[in-house]
């Protein structure tokens, strides 16, 4: 039987195997799962913007294997809806095709990097690989020869993870050895008019706040038009002397998405039906920041780990459902909730769609932690505990961000 293949170990990977197991355990059927990644982790990608990143993920052997989920370490290049193959390249750059009876597609996200002249000098957060040599670059500047722009960091975007990063860069820095005098300085460059476009009004306050006490500076209605080694020019045309720069601004589905000659969003992520199941494509799921699934009326699902964790439960679930003949569920997000780090000023709970605030500070900053080093962290070494949280109707907390 070749079963179930999930391409992606992230979260929403990891929970689409795991709830894929759950259900045929549960109805006492034998059901083969394999999941597909070139990496051996699952990476923690929401905490990519504090310090160490390179100790951000977990062992997917760990997670998954005691529960009898099968891995492969390689990259899927094609996908033959028609034969119900998918190519894969392992490390070793051997190529193979692997069979499959359903297949889940939820290979994430990638950040986009701009076409401005430098755009090679950029630093970001998306991936462990670059923010491992964005935390290496921090800790050589002390050795960099003085002079301005030594301690500045220029973060481009203002979105979620720039004002993540950009908070959490005051400390970071500030941390470093410095000659006397010689300053911290963060600006933070957005196109629009006002930071956390994407977040709506109802947090921009406590956000500009939190900027304000932090010394964070903002550039608002001015793009990133060149970077060189001595910083970067912005589309007004001023200069900003900066030896650190960090782009966040623009992701979309992973290219893995395009394989499908189906409908894709402007993300470049599937439309699926309220099943999950990827519109025009029989047999293939979708879930994470590869699906365009409705949320809630009005609304689709966000690139977040609040969703790519249920959005996951549910593909692995129906996938297994629709292979051993039993019934489908569909959808249902949990109420929409973000928690934004907001670095040494705290952070920012919100609850709904127009993000309320519930809480601010060090209550929010509690939160903040157990997302992070808490509730995003499947268990590992306990295949019984997986899969009781495997369950699409198991929730431990409204986590999001
Ligand atoms: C700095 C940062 C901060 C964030 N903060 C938050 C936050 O506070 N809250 C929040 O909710 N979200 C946050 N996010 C977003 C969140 O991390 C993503 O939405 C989430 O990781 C999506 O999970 P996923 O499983 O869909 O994809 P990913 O986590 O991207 O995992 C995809 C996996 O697929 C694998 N893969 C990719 N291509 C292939 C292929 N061709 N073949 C096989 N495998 C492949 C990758 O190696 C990866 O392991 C943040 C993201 C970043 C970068």
């Amino acid at each position: 039987m070749t079963g179930t293949v999930v391409l992606g170990g992230g979260f929403a990977g990891v929970w689409s195997a795991a709830a894929a197991i759950r259900l045929a355990r549960a109805a006492g059927r034998e059901l083969t799962v394999t999941l597909i990644d070139p990496g051996d982790d699952l990476v923690i990608r929401p905490r990519l913007y504090q310090a160490e990143p390179s100790r951000m993920r977990v062992s997917l052997d760990r997670i998954l294997g005691p529960a009898g989920v099968r891995r492969i370490a390689a990259t899927a290049t094609g996908i033959d809806t028609g034969r119900r193959t998918v190519t894969v390249t392992a490390r070793d750059g051997h190529r193979s095709e692997i069979d499959w009876e359903r297949l889940i597609i939820a290979t994430g996200s990638r950040l986009q990097p701009p076409t401005v002249p430098g755009a090679e000098l950029l630093h970001n957060v998306d991936t462990i690989t670059a923010a491992t040599k964005l935390d290496a670059h921090l800790h050589r500047l002390p050795d960099l020869p003085p002079g301005e722009g030594r301690f500045t960091a220029v973060v481009v975007g203002a979105g979620f993870t720039g004002l993540e990063i950009a908070t959490e860069l005051v400390d970071r820095l500030a941390a470093l050895p410095r000659d006397p005098g010689e300053q911290v300085r963060v600006v933070l460059v957005e196109r629009s008019a006002a930071v956390g476009p994407e977040l709506g009004p109802g947090p921009r306050p406590q956000i500009i706040e939190a900027l304000t006490t932090l010394g964070v500076e903002q550039r608002l209605g001015v793009s990133l038009a060149a970077a060189d080694a001595e910083g970067v020019t912005l589309s007004d045309g001023s200069r900003l002397a900066a030896r650190t720069v960090i782009w966040t601004a623009g992701v979309r589905a992973s290219p893995l998405t395009a394989e499908l000659p189906v409908e894709r969003d402007r993300l470049g992520r599937l439309a699926v039906d309220t099943e999950l199941q990827v519109i025009g494509a029989p047999g293939v799921y979708a879930a994470g920041d590869t699906a365009a699934a409705a949320a809630e009326p009005g609304h689709q699902v966000l690139q977040c780990c609040q969703h790519a964790l249920q959005l996951g439960k549910f593909a692995g679930h129906n996938a297994a459902a629709d292979l051993l003949g039993l019934p489908a569920v569909p959808f249902t997000a949990a109420p929409y909730v973000t928690c934004l780090d907001l670095g040494s000023a705290g952070a920012l709970f919100t609850n709904g769609w127009d993000r309320r605030i519930v809480s601010t500070g060090d209550i929010a900053k509690a939160r903040k932690r157990n997302v992070n080093e808490l509730w995003i962290y499947p268990p590992t070494d306990d295949p019984d505990e997986l899969l009781r949280q495997a369950d699409y109707r198991f929730s431990v907390r409204q986590i999001c961000s």
